[in-house]
């Protein structure tokens, strides 16, 4: 293995995916819907392909799609992009940062990220070279503490990799805690890689995205992904809008990691993007049902759950059943009661003196069919 790969091992999702295949527990692991998005975009998909969108479709992107993506910026979030320039289409927003991270970080340079992090954000700063810094969000609110952000900047920090809403504790940004990022940005002139796949998926509190604050339209790489938002995970289409300078650097990176990305799933997400408003309530709503219903399960299973405003995933501290490890936790929960989570301390940096903030939290998937969730909640039921 290359350097580059020094301590990156195996991604707990797969590592989890598989304890989930091979014992055939529950899996509320890894964030994917266990129901497919909507018929009439799969139709789109099966379309696309009979009628020959077969081929390498432009490296930025087919046309259709970076104005679809265009249009949902401007309806959703106020922000006008040209859909020439400003939007480059990625094979998944995994993609879109990796080449944001690639094309824009130098070696040697440090980058901030709010811990816990998703996991490719520390993989791919490591392999361009540079260092993550991190900012820590604790439990029980998990609240950007705005002075610890401060005192993470370092002379050699370029960027910032944001994420709201946050994988894993569901966090979402407030306006006074975007505003403080967006201070820190401008005042170090840093680049904001803003990771916002969740963006539909807010429950009772709004998500604004940060390249819409004062300053920093020109300074933002505002990635998503259709995969979350159309529960399509696996078609893999994201994409990344921002100032053109910043959309050529990433495109810089992506054109020599896949080039282009696949074609029909571009035709058909063209056609999701413009799905109307009714479309986008009734599936957030649905899954704030979700939510409630497996948080009021766990905590009726003896855990102490922390309640998201956003995302697929809801925490809970395990301590509180008298587990000490999350790790440990989770890789017997199959044998336990038949159900795999994540444990949250892979996506913390271990403290010099072996802690981990983390250490005891797990997280939940809620993107699955009520009768899922409630047979998962009756098997955690027996560990309690
Ligand atoms: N960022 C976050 C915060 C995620 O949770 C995920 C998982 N969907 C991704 C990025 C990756 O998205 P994609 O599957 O579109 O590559
Ligand atoms: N984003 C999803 C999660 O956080 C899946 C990620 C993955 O499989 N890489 O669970």
């Amino acid at each position: 293995l290359s350097a580059r790969l020094d301590g990156l091992g195996v991604t707990i999702f797969a590592d989890m995916a598989q304890l989930a295949t091979s014992t055939g527990a529950i899996n509320l692991g890894q964030g994917f819907p266990d129901q497919d998005g909507p018929d009439v975009i799969k139709d789109a998909a099966r379309r696309a392909i009979a009628e020959g969108h077969n081929q390498y479709p432009p490296g930025l992107g087919i046309p259709a799609l970076r104005e679809a993506i265009a249009r949902h910026q401007h309806r959703f979030h106020g922000i006008d992009v040209d859909p020439e320039r400003e939007v480059v289409v990625t094979t998944g927003a995994t993609e879109a940062i990796a080449a944001a991270v690639l094309g824009l970080v130098d070696p040697g340079d440090d980058v901030l990220v709010l811990e816990p992090y998703y996991d490719s954000y520390r993989a791919v700063i490591q392999m361009a070279g540079a260092r993550h810094r991190a900012v820590t969000l604790r439990a029980p609110d998990f609240r950007l503490p705005v002075d610890d952000l401060r005192a993470a900047v370092t002379p050699r920090t370029t960027a910032i990799v944001l994420n709201t809403p946050h994988n894993p504790t569901g966090a979402v940004l407030t306006a006074d805690e975007l505003a403080a990022v967006a201070q820190v940005a401008v005042e170090h002139d840093l680049v904001v890689i803003s990771d916002e796949v969740y963006e539909h998926l807010t429950f009772g509190v709004p998500h604004v995205p940060i390249a819409t604050l004062p300053g920093m339209a020109e300074r933002t790489l505002t990635i998503s992904s259709a995969g979350k938002t159309f529960s399509f995970t696996g078609w893999k289409v994201g994409w990344a809008t921002g100032p053109a300078h910043l959309v050529s650097a990433l495109f810089g990176a992506k054109q020599f990691l896949s080039y282009t990305s696949g074609a029909p799933f571009q035709h058909a997400v063209a056609e999701a993007l413009d799905l109307p408003d009714s479309f986008y309530s009734s599936f957030t709503a649905d899954l704030r049902r979700r939510r409630d219903l497996l948080c009021a399960g766990l905590r009726s299973a003896g855990f102490e759950v922390f309640v998201p405003d956003g995302t697929y995933f809801a925490t809970t501290d395990v301590a509180a059943l008298g587990f000490t490890d999350g790790l440990e936790f989770c890789r017997s929960l199959p044998t336990l009661a038949g159900v795999v989570a994540i444990p949250h301390q892979v996506f913390f940096d271990d403290r010099p003196d072996g802690s981990n903030p983390g250490r005891t939290l797990v997280r939940w998937a809620f993107c699955k069919r009520d009768a899922v969730l409630t047979e998962a909640v009756e098997r955690l039921r027996l560990i309690s």
